[in-house]
């Protein structure tokens, strides 16, 4: 129950799925949380879920002053910060005939950039020790015909990772990735595609799956703890995988 006692943390994109699973089960295991996101209705409704004591601030990501404001925030509210969990992000189907430069800007900029400065700004009132997460995905794993775009920013993550673990290891701060594979949120539904193409895709998904399902958001956000906590105190520059098994296939 106290995995984070006195720990404080702050989650990119913790109004919804993943996010949000990780800010109750931190709040749960003793920390003091707090969460960004973007859109208004998201952040009333995760603080509510969330309650009182839970920042929530508004900030989107591919705006590097709202990156700062958010900062200084968490910085008033708690001093330092113990656990940045970087796991903002967007997935769209990207097909290379139709791929437009808005939409790879936005996913560049959300996912890559968005995670790159995140860290960059959070750096002066990071603990030492700290521990920072950053979630990937098998998408940037394993071919992804229709999301190459969003594979390659995820891809680009890992990279990231790998790299920043060695310039920030002297330092005490550890940064680590999730991997997770197909996870039951809403960011299915916000791929933009047709009812029906969505539940054939979904099933698809199910169908391809070892174990025959989506993981939770909940098994996700239990991995992250690991990370987050202090039982991950020797592991820096690694990414764990939770796909039931998908990208074995
Ligand atoms: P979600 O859509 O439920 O949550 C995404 C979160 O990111 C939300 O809180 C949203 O407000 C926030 N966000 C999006 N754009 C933002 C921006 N510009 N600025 C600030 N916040 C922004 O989806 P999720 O599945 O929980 O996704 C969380 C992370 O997990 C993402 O990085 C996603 O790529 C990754 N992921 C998800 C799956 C999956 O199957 N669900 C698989 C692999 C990786």
């Amino acid at each position: 129950m106290d995995k984070l006692k006195g720990k404080t943390v702050l989650i990119t994109g913790g109004t919804s799925g993943i996010g949000l699973a990780s800010a109750k089960l931190f709040l749960n295991e003793g920390a003091r949380v707090a969460i960004t996101g973007r859109d208004p209705e998201g952040l009333a409704a995760a603080q509510q879920a969330l309650g009182p004591d839970a920042l929530v601030i508004r900030s989107d990501v591919r705006d590097l002053d709202a990156i700062d404001a958010a900062i200084l925030q968490v910085q008033e509210r708690f001093d330092r910060l113990d656990v940045l969990f970087v796991n903002a992000g967007v997935a769209k189907a990207s097909p290379l005939a139709t791929v437009t430069e808005s939409h790879y800007d936005e996913l560049a900029e959300i996912n890559l950039k968005g995670a790159f400065f995140t860290i960059q700004k959070a750096l002066p009132i990071l603990s030492r020790p700290a521990s920072i997460i950053v979630t990937t995905s098998i998408s940037g794993r394993i071919a992804t015909p229709h999301f190459s775009l969003y594979g390659a920013t995820k891809a680009a993550l890992s990279s990231l990772v790998k790299s920043l673990s060695l310039v920030l290891a002297e330092s005490g701060i550890r940064i680590n990735a999730i991997c997770p594979g197909p996870v039951a949120t809403p960011i299915f539904d916000r791929f933009g595609l047709p009812e029906d193409m969505l539940k054939a895709k979904k099933q698809e998904i199910e169908v391809k799956s070892p174990m025959k399902r989506f993981g939770s958001p909940d098994e996700i956000a239990r991995i992250a703890l690991v990370l987050a906590s202090d039982d991950s105190s020797y592991m820096t520059g690694e990414e764990i995988v939770v796909d039931g098994g998908m990208s074995l296939t």
